[in-house]
């Protein structure tokens, strides 16, 4: 079992939006997927179409030990796709986690306990490297960085990798990079080719083929409580992000023949 992380420090990078689309076009072709929602904010959830009022089992309750985590997964409108949804009382978790013995573990003492086998666990982190981004860090083997192609790109994403760097000689030396993800690309912009272009030298082949170009249907899709491959399959936001899923196909593939 896969445990991917979606985090980068910069809010509005793309991160849910690369969660929810990752893991919708994932589960579209029939692998077996679980959302985890650990940003206050709830994005991911309200976008999977899971509407605040129905929200009453969160990964706040499992965190805090008010339930066991196999009863606060909720089915989504798409196969195979399921999600643990986040409130805002995940913001006073990450108050009262910091008292805890092992308070960096506890997401993954909790994945632990799962009854369903998934292909892939998908963790939507906040927009900081709080407690909660910590204890995602903690409980996944991989990391997906989404980066905006903008002109402080490059210095957000170097903080970060000397971050991770610090995270894989205290938490989880299991940590790998999966891969830069270039979002809101857009080709007309001379930013985004000259972005793309000094993150390509910087890491080579961390940074994925597969680029996410800006794309309304992408961001009208939540407002409906959809992933963008179920409300315009065939749109360049949709495509792409299906791109995305066989590039990932491609590379584990080649790791395994590597094993
Ligand atoms: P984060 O989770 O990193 O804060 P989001 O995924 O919420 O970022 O994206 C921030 C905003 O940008 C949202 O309104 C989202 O709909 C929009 N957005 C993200 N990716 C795209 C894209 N490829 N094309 C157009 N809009 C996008
Ligand atoms: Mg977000």
């Amino acid at each position: 079992m896969e445990v991917i992380g979606i985090a980068n420090q910069k809010g509005g990078v793309g991160k849910t939006t690369t969660c929810m689309n990752l893991a919708a076009s994932l589960a579209v072709i029939g692998k077996k997927i679980l959302v985890i929602d650990i940003d206050p904010q709830g994005n991911a959830s309200t976008g999977i179409g899971i509407d605040n009022s129905h929200r009453n089992h969160d990964i706040y309750g499992v965190l805090t030990d008010k339930y066991h985590i196999n009863d606060a997964i909720y089915q989504t409108s798409i196969n195979n796709l399921e999600i643990i949804t986040s409130t805002v009382d995940l913001a006073a978790a990450e108050l009262g986690l910091v008292s805890l013995n092992n308070r960096e573990f506890i997401l993954k003492s909790h994945l632990s306990k799962l009854n369903n086998s998934y292909d892939y666990i998908i963790i939507d982190c906040p927009p900081s490297l709080g407690l909660l981004t910590i204890n995602a860090m903690a409980a996944i083997n991989e990391l997906i960085i989404p980066v905006q192609c903008e002109f402080f790109a490059l210095e957000g994403l170097s903080h970060l990798l000397k971050t991770i760097k610090l995270i894989r000689k205290t938490i989880n030396p299991h940590i790998k990079i999966k891969g830069v993800l270039l979002t809101m690309y857009d080709r007309r912009n001379k930013i985004s080719e000259q972005v793309a272009r000094e993150i390509k030298k910087f890491l080579g082949p961390k940074l994925f083929h597969t680029k996410i170009p800006r794309n309304v249907k992408i961001s009208e899709a939540p407002s409906f409580g959809k992933p963008v491959i179920a409300y315009d399959h065939n749109c360049s936001g949709a495509r792409a992000y299906i791109g995305l899923v066989k590039e990932i196909l491609q590379q584990e593939k080649l790791k395994q023949k590597v094993i």
